[in-house]
């Protein structure tokens, strides 16, 4: 593996704010606000994980893999499907909107072998151990499990022709980063 191909969507099961230990699982973790955080490595130190020296967000397929976490979800399950922390709209536009700025900035394209949520990634394995991200959108609670890393693709497609446009703009604010529509 020479190059990034994929982009794994997670949410981190934890508050609304990336902890140390996030910014160590992902190479970006976005707020409930749509703030971007960057982890502890670069998505470039997942080209080769011989080294040990990368994000582990995704377990049998970090190589050539980036990993965007959404901060939240606590104690979800999917039998309770309850959090104090749930996703936000603007934190989900916020996620794709990064997707697909990564995806144009590595030519990562759009399917569901190369821009995944965690779970299906997990349901391809011969023996998926239970991964739940992203299964559930706060926001659209009807929206049935396997629609949703379709739902996500969409967004993100729909971001890539608007920053091919121009129109959409990454900012740095201190220690963050924003995306700025630039209508
Ligand atoms: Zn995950």
């Amino acid at each position: 593996m020479t190059s990034l191909s994929k982009i794994c969507l997670h949410w981190t099961g934890g508050n609304n704010y990336p902890c140390d230990k996030d910014l160590d699982s992902y190479h970006f973790c976005v707020d409930k606000d749509g703030k971007i955080y960057k982890g502890t490595y670069e998505p470039e130190d997942n080209i080769n994980c011989q080294d040990g020296i990368y994000a582990r967000h995704c377990g049998g397929g970090n190589t050539g893999c980036i990993g965007i976490s959404a901060c939240g979800m606590k104690g979800f399950t999917e039998r309770k499907k309850e959090t104090s922390c749930p996703l936000t709209q603007k934190q989900v536009e916020a996620m794709c909107c990064l997707s697909a700025y990564l995806s144009h900035k590595y030519g990562i394209l759009i399917n569901e072998k190369q821009v995944f949520t965690h779970y299906e990634f997990d349901q391809r394995k011969q023996k998926p151990e239970g991964k739940i991200d992203i299964i559930y959108i706060p926001y659209l609670p009807n929206l049935q499990i396997n629609r949703i890393g379709g739902y996500f693709r969409n967004k993100i497609e729909w971001y890539k022709q608007q920053i091919k446009k121009g129109k959409y703009k990454l900012q740095k604010k201190g220690n963050y980063y924003e995306f700025v529509s630039v209508f």
